[in-house]
């Protein structure tokens, strides 16, 4: 009983999108500037109708597509132009890059957590390479001690078992291990089946979606990640109970 009552969360693990960084806000300002680009190049439409159908051509493309631009003048009847998709092209990337920076408490965070001893780990859904490049470009890749994609261990769709998996491989519990993530569904709904203890950030374009099922409810909430500190006393106090 005693040892039971010592036991600590020891394994720290993040989802990526929303969580490390402001997605929401990159992808919002990078499609924006790219309409306004594209205007300024002679796409004859307002920002409010151009945003409007990029929306629906990623909505009906695919979010990874390259034809984004091509499909959007398609849609509006015009004939191609290189010109125009060239300048949104340009505005994107620009912008993409210049709005991938963690959030002002990632990094203190991360350090923070792992002085006072936590493993750092990354456990994300969604492409293995789009999602390193972006935390390469965050510049805190060193700061996790594993990262994982599941996409790269063989789990293209989210399930339990991908959680399961990642962390016997690990040789870790999935009861010592928090997972801070966004979403109700599928990051707190899979952590959740898997046994994590699941901690929900309410940020990002998920921030005000409310769960379905129990199995949604995540075990504690934050706003920003600095907020972990708490979380953790808040577990130690209950386990010394
Ligand atoms: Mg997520």
């Amino acid at each position: 009983l005693k040892k039971e009552a010592n036991k600590r969360i020891k394994y720290i693990f993040f989802d990526l999108d929303d969580v490390l960084y402001d997605t929401t806000l990159q992808y919002y300002n990078a499609r924006l500037n790219a309409i306004r680009a594209m205007i300024e190049a002679g796409l004859p439409v307002d920002l409010e109708t151009g945003y409007r159908i990029l929306i629906n051509v990623i909505d009906e493309q695919g979010e990874y597509s390259s034809q984004h631009f091509d499909k959007m003048l398609e849609k509006l009847g015009l004939a191609y132009n290189s010109r125009i998709v060239a300048a949104g092209v340009v505005a994107y990337h620009d912008t993409k890059l210049a709005f991938l920076k963690p959030y002002p408490e990632t990094i203190s965070t991360l350090l923070r957590l792992r002085d006072k001893g936590y493993f750092l780990g990354v456990l994300s859904w969604g492409k293995t390479i789009k999602q390193w490049e972006k935390l390469i470009r965050l510049g805190i890749q060193h700061l996790f001690h594993k990262v994982i994609m599941f996409e790269e261990i063989g789990y293209e769709k989210p399930v339990p078992e991908a959680f399961k998996v990642s962390l016997k491989n690990l040789k870790i519990l999935p009861s010592e291990a928090l997972y801070v993530a966004d979403q109700p569904n599928p990051d707190i709904l899979n952590a959740n089946r898997a046994g994590l203890i699941t901690v929900r950030i309410r940020r990002g374009k998920y921030r005000t979606e409310e769960p379905d099922s129990d199995e949604m409810v995540p075990r504690y909430e934050i706003s920003k990640l600095s907020e972990l500190d708490e979380v953790l006393n808040k577990i130690l106090k209950a386990k010394k109970q």
